[in-house]
């Protein structure tokens, strides 16, 4: 499988709808985020193991919540669990120079595995911070947040990630084995939309 074959695929599949995330799928190289020993499956769309458990994203889902997030250039974006840091790379070249993204990861070994493979990519290591440590609470200094995205599951939407989101921002994340969209309509207002049928590894607090 090669790369455009992915992208073929994922476009067919529907998920590839979004111009820039499509060209992000091809700038941004999934074989430079996948361990050496998954090198030949780097394009399969499947989730891979990364260590301690816990897997690189299917590019399916990667492609369906990036497209249900809508990353403007620009946009200041919040990712909760980096793992290899693929996504991250993703996001980091969706907001472009103006951009910002701070991605949190609780496995110390995964933040320097991130590190080590956005540092692949210069211009999106400038624009994104890796910040070691648990991301259920969110990241209050960094707020407000145009944009939120996990890749791990919680039980419910954490309230602190609704705080630090802008009116107008939009949060893209797993419950349980849905993917949820909330947009903050005004201060304490938000609308909800669901998605259902997706696997996740779990967001482990603390
Ligand atoms: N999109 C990533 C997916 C990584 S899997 C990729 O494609 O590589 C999900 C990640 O979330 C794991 O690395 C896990 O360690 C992390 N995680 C789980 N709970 C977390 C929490 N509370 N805070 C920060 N990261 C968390």
């Amino acid at each position: 499988m090669t790369k455009k074959q992915l992208v073929d695929e994922l476009t067919s599949q529907g998920v590839l709808k979004n111009r820039a995330v499509k060209k992000a799928f091809i700038v941004i190289d999934r074989a430079d985020f996948v361990l050496p020993q998954y090198l030949e499956a780097a394009y399969f769309n499947r989730p891979l193991p990364i260590g301690f458990g816990q897997t690189i994203s299917q590019p399916y889902t990667v492609a369906f919540m990036l497209d249900l997030l809508d990353v403007k250039k620009g946009d200041n974006v919040l990712e909760i669990g980096a793992g290899s840091g693929w996504q991250t790379a993703l996001l980091a070249y969706l907001v472009g120079r103006q951009g910002r993204v701070i991605a949190l990861e609780r496995i110390p070994e995964l933040v320097e595995l991130t590190k080590s493979n956005l540092a692949q990519y210069p211009i999106c290591y400038r624009t994104s911070t890796l910040i070691h440590g648990d991301g259920s609470l969110g990241y209050p200094s960094g707020a407000p947040y145009g944009k939120i995205i996990a890749a791990a599951s919680a039980q419910a939407i954490p309230e602190q990630w609704k705080e630090q989101l802008k009116i107008g921002g939009r949060i893209v994340a797993p419950v349980k084995d849905s993917i949820v969209v909330i947009d903050k309509i005004s201060r304490d207002q938000y609308q909800q939309t669901e998605h259902w049928g997706f696997v996740f590894v779990p967001l482990i607090k603390g």
